[in-house]
């Protein structure tokens, strides 16, 4: 008498026919008896079949240039440059960046700068400075934590960047070379 494990180690055999008669209806004879194995038996079967099927289609070749567009869409409107600068295009991930940058500077500046509590009377002690230089501190660490985030964001953009040129390279060259095929 089989074991399930037994019987489940060939149950791939039987299924591609490669089992001799005997050992074949013994386990059948096992699956008879046994849900656990005739439920090992089901997947195996869906997987074969899902192996079976057809290769995943090919992406729709305008895929990568949309994906670019969406992440990064060209400006809504030009806002013009100082005139003494030159003006520089800059990817928008940058003045995004530098964007967050600059609202987590100037909110840590408000924080900084901000006054604590009521209003104090005219004659009430200036701050003590080691306060003021444990929050300086503070400050600094987190712009050098908001900077190292950037940093990684412009790593992760660098090579989504890439990915999605190759891909966009790819695709046009599998469109140019069908519509080759269908003039020829
Ligand atoms: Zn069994």
């Amino acid at each position: 008498m089989l074991t399930c494990p037994d019987a489940q180690d060939l149950l791939s055999a039987r299924m591609d026919g490669e089992l001799a008669p005997p050992r074949r209806e013994e386990v059948e004879r096992h699956l008879a008896s046994c849900a656990d194995c005739r439920a090992v038996e089901a997947e195996l079967r869906e997987l074969d079949h899902l192996l079976q099927a057809p290769a995943a289609l090919p992406p729709a070749a305008d895929l990568a240039p949309r994906v670019c567009a969406a992440v990064f869409p060209p400006p809504a409107r030009v806002i013009p440059l100082p005139r003494r600068a030159p003006p520089v295009r800059r990817p928008l991930w940058r003045a995004a960046a530098a964007a967050a940058l600059l609202a987590c500077a100037s909110g840590a500046l408000a924080l900084l700068v901000r006054p604590r509590g009521p209003a104090p009377a005219a004659a009430a002690p200036r701050p003590a400075a080691p306060r003021l230089d444990a929050r300086t501190a503070a400050l600094r660490a987190e712009l050098a934590r908001v900077s190292r985030e950037l940093d990684a964001i412009h790593r992760d953009l660098s090579a989504f960047h890439a990915r999605a040129a190759a891909e966009a390279r790819q695709a046009d060259h599998a469109v140019a070379s069908r519509s080759l095929e269908v003039t020829k």
